[in-house]
């Protein structure tokens, strides 16, 4: 690679040439049968995906984003329900609980991990919502029923599961895992004494299969995970019209459901998954000794001892955010920012009342937090090149910023 050859953030090419004849058989295969949807393609990604995430079920969906709503749904979540997530995500999760008919509900994450503060859900619990006269569980803000709570296991590396769990079992909610980022992601849990895997842990979880998550689709896919026979029994007619039996209608539904082209080509790609995030964690402990060899204050991602993340992005926060970023594209290096806005701030979100200032902690790291590149297919020259353009920019600029001050 030469100085200023260019750095993917994300090279969605060479991995798909790689596999270009495994993926044109599955093609091929469903020409032939003219199965393009349900059937054996479907069914086997299901079993197989569903024994990845060491669950009992998975019912295959047409996106992440249907996936979360069909899961909140099948769990009961109703119209006029408030469910509790966070705002440093993508707006799905929360177009998910408005489209289940609930009110999203923020509360602010653990500085380190990125994730839900499970100590801030419990002081949401216990000092914003009081009990009606039936013992139900009512938000003051919104004074409607909190009735769930969606972690979102971001970056690929889940929440504190736990924690969570228990609350939930206090309070009486269900909980719902946002793993679209988390696909093979594990999370020790001290109530089982065991490793679990994203998917596992809540009563279902939702994954989304967009060409550029860990596991992608080429083309929109998802998926929802639960050991739960009767959800799964839900989730399966709520994806297909509201119809165990053809034409049968128990309720209305909708069109949800996947294809099975992609069922294939996600069957072909799940086999490469473990290799895939084991090649994303060597990157990450690379980054993280590129970083740590050079004395700056650049934040690199925190896995506490309980969580084996996948690293679906690699996250720093730097001080000047925009003057790094800025640095990086002039040298050819592409980032992203995951996510510049908190979803309180957003304008669609507007009526839900939110301020700036509601959720200092979110709110901080939307500023300060930069996606490097990360695939399973970056070398090592790249991340060197990547982490001393990173130190290079932050130093530049701190430098200028101390002449700014002294002039
Ligand atoms: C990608 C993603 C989704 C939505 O998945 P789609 O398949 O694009 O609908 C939801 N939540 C999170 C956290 C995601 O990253």
């Amino acid at each position: 690679m030469t100085d200023n050859g260019k750095i993917a953030f994300l090279d969605l090419v060479s991995v798909h040439e790689e596999l270009e004849k495994e993926l044109v058989a599955v093609f091929q295969k469903a020409l032939r049968t003219a199965g393009f949807i349900g059937g054996p393609m479907v069914e086997e990604f299901e079993r197989s995906f569903a024994a990845f995430c060491e669950t009992r079920f998975a019912i295959g969906v047409n996106s992440g984003t249907d996936a979360l709503r069909f899961a909140l749904m099948a769990a009961g979540v109703r119209e006029g329900d408030s469910v509790v997530t966070v705002a440093n995500t993508f707006i799905a999760t929360t177009e998910a609980i408005s489209q289940a008919g609930a009110r999203p509900e923020f509360v602010d994450i653990d500085d380190r991990t990125y994730n839900i503060d499970p100590e801030k859900l419990r002081s949401f619990l216990e000092q914003q919502c009081s009990r009606d006269h039936a013992g139900q569980l009512i938000s003051r803000r919104t004074g409607r029923p909190v009735t769930a709570v969606v972690p979102v296991h971001l970056y690929g590396q889940t929440a504190d599961m736990d924690a969570i769990e228990e609350l939930a079992d206090h309070y009486k909610l269900v909980v719902i895992e946002d793993a679209c980022q988390a696909h093979g992601a594990e999370y020790f849990s001290n109530r089982d004494h065991r490793w679990k895997k994203a998917g596992s842990v809540g009563k279902a979880a939702a994954f989304s299969f967009y060409p550029g998550k860990n596991l992608g689709a080429c083309g929109e896919a998802g998926i929802v995970t639960t050991n739960d026979e009767e959800m799964a029994r839900h989730i399966r007619m709520i994806r297909d019209h509201g119809q165990a039996k053809k034409y049968y209608h128990d309720i209305e539904g909708y069109n949800g459901r996947l294809d099975s082209i992609q069922a294939g080509f996600l069957s072909v790609k799940l086999k490469y998954l473990p290799s895939w995030n084991q090649s994303r964690c060597d990157h990450a402990r690379k980054y993280n000794e590129l970083f740590a060899a050079a004395e700056t204050n650049i934040i690199t991602p925190y896995e506490p001892s309980w969580s084996k993340a996948n690293y679906h992005l690699y996250v720093i926060q730097v001080e000047n955010r925009e003057a790094v970023q800025t640095a990086l594209s002039k040298e050819n290096i592409g980032t992203g920012i995951h996510y510049p806005i908190p979803l309180h701030l957003q304008k669609a979100y507007t009526n839900l009342g939110y301020r700036l200032g509601d959720l200092p902690v979110c709110e901080k790291a939307a500023g300060r937090i930069l996606s490097l590149p990360m695939f399973p297919g970056l070398s090592e020259p790249a991340q060197a090149r990547v982490v001393q353009a990173v130190i290079r920019s932050v130093q530049r600029t701190t430098a200028d910023r101390t002449a700014t001050v002294s002039a």
